[in-house]
């Protein structure tokens, strides 16, 4: 297949994948089941010996479309989606962990994320939280039972950035699976499988459809994994290409058996969102970076969190994995201000949870997203009570500037 660039690939994908009456956009198509002639053809459907949809939950011709167009963004073999990120975590780690594993992951961790992996805890697998800006620190937490690796690429709120290099030398050396959440940087900016990553997560509701209209997840195979090394597949899934084993257990056990599907119409919003990913994300941080250097030399804000202020401990690395910094920045405040008071003297800056979006939003992460983890554990991610996280759209630079030194009360 020849190589074309990112936005001509995602603009015609769907026209080149088997195009119903000449159609530019794969149609949204609400059946939930399909019917067969020959119900031979049906069986064989289901036995896996003829390609063809069985039944909505575990596939979807829209869905289908939107699955290929990521699997080309992320350059790897084949991506299951889901309704939400959320529900692409944790199927994925609930169809291949079991009790009695271990699983190494970030300390620094989206919230949701945090919590889910405290349930995998309470279902008996065990995992040990490392600051994963240093590979040694998950090099000494690997154990004989260590199954798999979890990072995200920039953490949220504090910008950390995992040593994704290093971490991804150690997972190969050790024959461990390395699942990399990718939705800060989205495949515009990175692609995990360059650092030897087995499984990328994308929120597809994030920067991938990137309006704030439509929710989805996605798990993607790299290829760059050799399931037969991995202890937990199940007999029946250990059929054809061992590089698909690993995908074909996510999407029966984590699709078919749990059961959150993405539906077609979200899947068609987030397939024309991703139409213009780079061009809305280069723009967002070209915003965030030039609010990120207002705010670093601010005289009422304490400390300013962004991969692409030269003060940040791991800039060279973002410079050199992502090429760009990512659009989301936190501030901590003086006391001088109030962070409340900050967020209600903006008028561009939306008081909003989400992420990702055209818009510009900010947040007061200790009171909202990362409220119920409590102080102790927010204090060891370096979040204090004044911190807002701010996720930039592309809005013009000077009323984003304009906002933020309203609500510094210039
Ligand atoms: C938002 C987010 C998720 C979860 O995505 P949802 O679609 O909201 O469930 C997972 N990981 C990261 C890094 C996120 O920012």
């Amino acid at each position: 297949m020849s190589k074309k660039g990112f936005f001509t690939t995602n603009l015609h994908s769907d026209r080149h994948d088997g195009p119903e009456h000449g159609v530019l956009h794969k149609a949204i198509h609400p059946s939930v089941a399909y019917g067969y002639e020959d119900a031979r053809h049906l069986a064989e459907v289901f036995q896996g010996k003829r390609a063809g949809y069985n039944y909505g939950r575990q596939l979807n011709p829209t869905v289908t479309a939107l699955q290929n167009r990521i699997t080309k963004m992320e350059d790897g073999i084949a991506t299951v989606a889901f309704a939400t990120g959320m529900a692409a975590i944790s199927s994925t780690m609930l169809s291949l962990l079991k009790s009695g594993d271990h699983l190494v992951a970030s300390a620094f961790l989206f919230g949701n994320t945090n919590s889910f992996f405290g349930t995998l805890q309470r279902l008996g697998i065990e995992i040990t939280f490392v600051d994963a800006t240093s590979s040694d620190a998950v090099a000494a937490a690997i154990k004989s039972n260590t199954r798999a690796v979890f990072v995200e690429t920039i953490a949220n709120p504090v910008t950390q950035i995992a040593d994704m290099q290093g971490i991804g030398d150690l997972c190969e050396s050790k024959g461990l699976v390395y699942i990399v959440d990718n939705t800060m940087t989205s495949p515009h900016l990175f692609k995990p499988k360059s650092v030897k990553a087995s499984l990328t997560v994308n929120a597809l509701t994030k920067y991938i459809g990137g309006h704030g209209n439509a929710l989805g997840g996605a798990i993607t195979d790299t290829g760059r994994y050799s399931w037969d090394k991995y202890p937990n597949i199940i007999d029946t899934y250990k059929e054809g290409q061992v590089a698909f084993w690993g995908i074909t257990q996510i999407k029966k056990k984590g699709l078919r058996d749990m059961g959150a599907s993405l539906g077609p119409e979200a899947a068609h919003h987030l397939a024309v969102g991703s139409e213009t990913l780079p061009l809305r994300l280069d723009r967002a941080c070209s915003n965030a970076l030039e609010l990120a250097k207002y705010c670093d030399q601010h005289p009422h804000i304490r400390n300013t969190f962004y991969p692409g202020l030269e003060s940040h401990p791991q800039h060279e690395r973002a410079q050199q994995l992502f090429g760009k910094f990512g659009a989301i920045f936190s501030i901590d405040l003086t006391d001088e201000v109030d962070c409340f008071d900050f967020l209600n003297k903006m008028d561009t800056v939306i008081a909003s949870s989400n992420l990702g979006d055209n818009r510009s939003l900010g947040i007061p992460v200790a009171h909202t997203i990362f409220y119920e983890m409590g102080a102790e554990r927010r204090a060891s991610m370096g979040i204090a009570d004044s911190m807002i996280r701010f996720s930039i759209g592309i809005e013009e630079i000077d009323d984003l500037l304009q906002d933020f030194e309203k609500a510094l009360g210039k």
